[in-house]
């Protein structure tokens, strides 16, 4: 529910705060190359899924 700026205490409002993350979740490592990719998708470097290359490049 939304409420006035000012009931909330800045300590409140830094502690909600905390939680944002600067990356995007769902963001995991590719056991092949080591870049970051999405979850449950194929690595768009390396083309692998599973182990397996998929894409070729
Ligand atoms: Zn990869």
């Amino acid at each position: 529910m939304a409420v006035p700026f000012r009931r909330t205490s800045k300590t409140a409002k830094r502690q909600r705060r905390t939680h944002f993350k600067l990356q995007v979740p769902g963001m995991v490592e590719c056991p092949n190359c080591g870049e970051m990719k999405l979850a449950h998708r194929v690595c768009k470097e390396c083309g692998t899924y599973k182990g397996k290359e998929v894409v070729s490049k």
